[in-house]
């Protein structure tokens, strides 16, 4: 397959754009792998491409049911960050980071990660002391925090009120200067094209609607496109965690299916320099390379499996907005859309053998899980072909549900909706 590179595009630039191949092939699936991956959001490339980069194995499918990018993946804010405050997602984020950091010369493919930063704002004095702890912990576990007054925040972001008049006055923030947005369908195709070009058969257009098994062994699936026989069949399919485990006789997992709301304005000139974050509410804006202002809030709050969500969230989530950037009442909406969240218990994912002999889980990134495709496809890939979680995904396995030791970064308790 061709490298990608100024020179490719300069050559088909002077021959008429005739020899691009496509990026991925549309192979008709095999009798049998060595390992079904279900699910063609990014979690599943990332799993598939790090299975063959990192471990060899390259007889690998890619199931999904629809076109790639349809999922999650292609639905999210596109915000990377890696601002947290205990040291397993600490550690976890921050390895994501790094996969991040040298991706697209990794995939030959441009993911246009760009490190602008991200601003969590304060409006209390409370609030200000619980970032500077989550600050403190970031930068013990190695990552970069900065703690901000609102002068300095009202240089890097003169359309913010930070007066004490304002309606949420802004007591100060935490920014975190390498985090940031990358380019979430280039994510997908990167990884898919990764994948692809070193063996891995991709099959779009192929619904999983059963497990095939020999006693408590899971030894394949069937599928919209027939049977297909693995010694490791693997599942990483977000929102829809709880349908496809089911079709496995798993119908008790610790997590929930809830839906969020994504938002993009026209474009405008050059006005947000990073992501920034209202902590009155949950309201988080950045400025697309375009120019839109892209940014989203809380979840519709109720249970659900449609990729669309209701009206009140629109409402909630616009007033959050006019509250941070009054100015931006002007501004008219362009598009939004909806995507199912795989909530879990403690807020924090899971990536795991199990439950059953023959099959592997990766679940409940509840509204974050964009941020940590490289460190989960990374780790999933080492939890296959090892069949044993990797030192940085040992915490996040399902096993912690029934232990007790959960990595609950918002101290909300087992309440997925709040998380
Ligand atoms: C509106 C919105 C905003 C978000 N913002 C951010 C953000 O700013 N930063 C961040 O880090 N995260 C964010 N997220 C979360 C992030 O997008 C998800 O956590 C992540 O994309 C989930 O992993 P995935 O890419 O593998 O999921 P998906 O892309 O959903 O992949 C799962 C795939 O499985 C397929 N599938 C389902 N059932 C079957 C079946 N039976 N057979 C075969 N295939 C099947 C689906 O079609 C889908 O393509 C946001 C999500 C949404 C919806």
């Amino acid at each position: 397959m061709a490298e990608y590179s100024a020179f490719s595009l300069l050559k088909n630039a002077l021959t008429g754009n005739r020899d691009w191949k496509p990026a991925w092939r549309k192979p008709d699936p095999k009798p049998s792998y060595d390992v079904i991956v279900v699910g063609g959001g990014g979690h599943g490339l990332s799993t598939a491409y790090y299975l063959a980069k990192e471990h060899g194995i390259t007889n690998v499918a890619v199931l999904e049911k629809g076109w790639l990018g349809s999922g999650n993946v292609g639905r999210n804010t596109t915000i990377v960050r890696s601002n947290y405050l205990y040291p397993q997602s600490i550690r976890f984020y921050e390895h994501s980071m790094r996969l991040w950091e040298n991706l697209s010369h990794d995939l030959n493919y441009n993911v246009m990660f760009s490190q602008r930063g991200i601003l969590n704002l304060a409006h209390t004095p409370a609030q200000f002391d619980d970032y500077a702890r989550r600050g403190n912990a970031m930068r013990h576990g190695g990552g970069d925090a900065e703690l901000l007054d609102p002068d300095q925040i009202a240089r890097l972001y003169p359309g913010l009120d930070v007066s004490a008049s304002a309606r949420f006055p802004v007591v100060g923030g935490l920014l975190q200067p390498k985090a940031g947005t990358a380019r979430h369908d280039a994510v997908a195709w990167g990884y898919a094209r990764g994948a692809d070009r070193r063996g891995v058969d991709i099959i779009e257009n192929c619904e999983v609607t059963g497990f095939l098994r020999d006693g408590d062994r899971i030894t394949g699936v069937t599928t919209s496109r027939g049977e297909i026989r693995a010694a490791k069949v693997a599942v990483a399919v977000a929102g829809s965690t709880g349908h496809v485990m089911k079709l496995a006789g798993i119908d008790k997992l610790p997590i929930e299916s809830h839906l969020l709301q994504a938002f993009v304005s026209e474009s405008l000139k050059p006005i947000l320099p990073g992501v920034i974050t209202w902590g009155g509410g949950h309201l988080y804006v950045s400025q697309s390379d375009k120019g839109g202002l892209v940014f989203g809030g809380d979840l519709d709050g109720y249970n659900s499996y449609a990729q669309r969500g209701n009206l009140p969230l629109v409402e909630e989530v616009m007033s959050e907005l006019l509250a941070m950037f009054p100015a931006f009442a002007r501004v008219r909406l362009l598009r939004s859309w909806g995507g199912v969240m795989d909530m879990s218990m403690d807020g924090s994912p899971i990536i795991t053998t199990g439950p059953l002999p023959g099959m592997y889980l990766n679940c409940g990134w509840c509204y974050g899980g964009f941020k940590a495709t490289p460190a989960s496809g990374w780790c999933f890939a080492h939890t296959i072909a090892r069949d044993e979680p990797h030192e940085i995904n040992a915490p996040f396995t399902l096993d912690r549900f029934h232990r007790g030791i959960l990595i609950d970064e918002k101290g909300q308790g087992s309440t997925p909706k709040l998380h």
